[in-house]
């Protein structure tokens, strides 16, 4: 198969936590996304859960939905104390225990966390972002760069205006090469890709009318010039 342009919109996949509730829960009482679902759960109990640095971002995102808010970091994290110190100072408890699982509430949202020491928090959503890979391989087959952008390991490097990434003439949009991972934004760098895309095809194929052309017209002066010169 050939193709002059190529267009990557395959995704991401998110790693869910195996411990049992994860899955079940995910999209329906674990988000990643404030963006995306912090509307829906303004002003309810809130956790947290990110290992690192990230989780002061997080927090720092979500109390502007919510002030009842945990951060969870399923084991001890190595947070710095300037890190817990902003946590203190923002009001929000850390919760250091390692998590067992997950209590729905029965009707496809969370109500519970349970931690391995016996503990347990009631809780009606939680902000998670699991790791993340490229879905497809497809990028690193064709040769193109993949790259870490903040708490995102894999992204398809691409020009930030034509999204034509390393390799010319592949382009990527959505998830794949963006940390601004939403429906919206995916279906943007979609029309984005393919209008330049398509700029580059028209630009080729006027170029190869052009060089038709000319070569048409300088093979005519040529002929033209070899009578005169005759
Ligand atoms: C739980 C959850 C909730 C979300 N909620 C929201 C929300 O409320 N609002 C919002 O805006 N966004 C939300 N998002 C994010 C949104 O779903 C994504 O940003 C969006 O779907 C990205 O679109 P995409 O086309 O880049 O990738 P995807 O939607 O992942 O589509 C990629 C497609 O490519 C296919 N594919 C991959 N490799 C190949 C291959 N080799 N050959 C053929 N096909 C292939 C995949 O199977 C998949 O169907 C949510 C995401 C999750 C995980």
């Amino acid at each position: 198969m050939g193709a002059r342009k190529i267009l990557l919109a395959t995704g991401v996949r998110d790693e869910v936590s195996e411990k049992p509730g994860f899955r079940e829960l995910w999209g329906r009482g674990i988000y990643h996304c404030p963006y995306c679902h912090g509307w829906e759960v303004r002003d309810r109990p809130l956790a947290i859960l990110a290992k690192t640095e990230h989780l002061v971002m997080q927090v720092t995102l979500i109390r502007n939905w919510s002030r009842d808010l945990v951060a969870l970091t399923d084991g001890e994290s190595g947070l710095e104390p300037d890190a817990r110190d902003r946590l203190a100072a923002l009001g929000v408890p850390l919760k250091e225990e390692k998590i067992s699982s997950l209590e729905g509430d029965g009707d496809g949202g969370l109500r519970r966390i349970l931690f391995e020491d016996g503990s347990e928090i009631e809780r009606e959503a939680l902000f998670y972002g699991p790791p993340q890979r490229q879905r497809s391989d497809l990028a690193e087959f064709l040769g193109g760069e993949v790259e870490a952008v903040g708490p995102f390991p894999a992204l398809v490097k691409s020009d930030p205006t034509t999204r034509e990434t390393t390799v010319r003439g592949v382009y990527v949009a959505g998830d794949a090469g963006s940390i601004m991972q939403g429906a919206i934004m995916a279906a943007a760098s979609g029309a984005t890709a393919a209008a330049f895309l398509n700029h580059a095809l028209c630009g080729e194929d006027a170029e190869a009318t052009v060089a038709g052309n000319g070569g048409a017209a300088s093979r005519a002066a040529d002929a033209t010039g070899g009578s005169e010169a005759v």
